[in-house]
């Protein structure tokens, strides 16, 4: 059976990650998140005392960046991998609001996206991935067969994220995540590299109003029917 290449973008917290794990599942396909490289990256930037709340000395990090190694780990009692950096598995890590703080400055430069979409080329390279991010249909996989845009009010995407966040234990308050989505939204969106941006042949979907199993069928009858196209 042909295997095709879907692109999930979106703005912060629409769900990309989740639809895109269950999607990949369904399909027998790879899923990679974009977004927990840029945050392994990120957290690797905080940790060696490049990037603070006062500082972010940029030209010193790209030098570094040779010594990052990202892998994917399958965590089998989860089903879905998990993100190495530099042989450690930080997948919880990268999901703390610190993080998002400071991830959005790292992403907007070119050399670590130059990088990050190089390693996203290669494991995309024989098809049959799900990738979700922010420039997956722009600028990693132009030609992917299948393209989702998804986008929700900013006040429904932050109560997804904070619930998330709760129910892990972190001590949060609702007005730093909405502040965090719209902050991230903004940068993300007026970086000069690779901004995020609808693909032009991408199918927007507002989740505002829909629940995850809503987002998900619908998502997968748009599959099906790229699939066919393809038979
Ligand atoms: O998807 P997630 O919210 O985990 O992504 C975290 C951040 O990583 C985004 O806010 C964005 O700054 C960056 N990112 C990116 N390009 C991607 C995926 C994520 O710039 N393809």
């Amino acid at each position: 059976m042909y295997k095709i290449t879907i692109a999930i973008d979106g703005y912060s917290s629409t769900g990309k990650s989740t639809i895109a794990k269950q999607l990949a599942k369904s399909l027998g396909y790879k899923y990679v998140d974009s977004g927990a490289m840029y945050r392994a990256v990120t957290l690797y930037a905080m940790e060696n005392g490049f990037i603070s709340e006062s500082h972010f000395n940029v030209n010193d990090f790209v030098l570094e960046l040779d010594k990052i190694k990202l892998d994917f780990e399958f965590n089998e009692a989860l089903e879905f991998s998990e993100i190495i950096l530099n042989n450690e598995n930080v997948e919880k890590q990268i999901r703390t609001l610190e993080v998002s703080s400071f991830v959005s400055q790292v992403s907007a430069i070119a050399e670590v996206r130059y990088q990050l979409v190089k390693l996203q080329h290669e494991m995309g390279k024989n098809k049959g991935i799900v990738m979700d991010g922010r420039d997956i249909g722009t600028v990693v996989f132009p030609d992917a067969e299948l393209k989702i845009f998804l986008n929700a009010s900013a006040e429904v995407r932050a109560q997804r994220r904070f619930d998330e966040l709760i129910s892990r234990g972190d001590a949060i308050t609702f007005e730093d995540v909405l502040r965090n989505v719209n902050e991230r939204d903004y940068i993300d969106s007026h970086r000069e590299e690779s901004p995020l941006t609808k693909a032009e042949d991408a199918i927007e979907i507002d989740t505002t109003h829909l629940s995850l199993q809503e987002q998900y069928d619908k998502i997968f009858q748009l599959v099906n029917m790229t699939l066919e196209d393809y038979e």
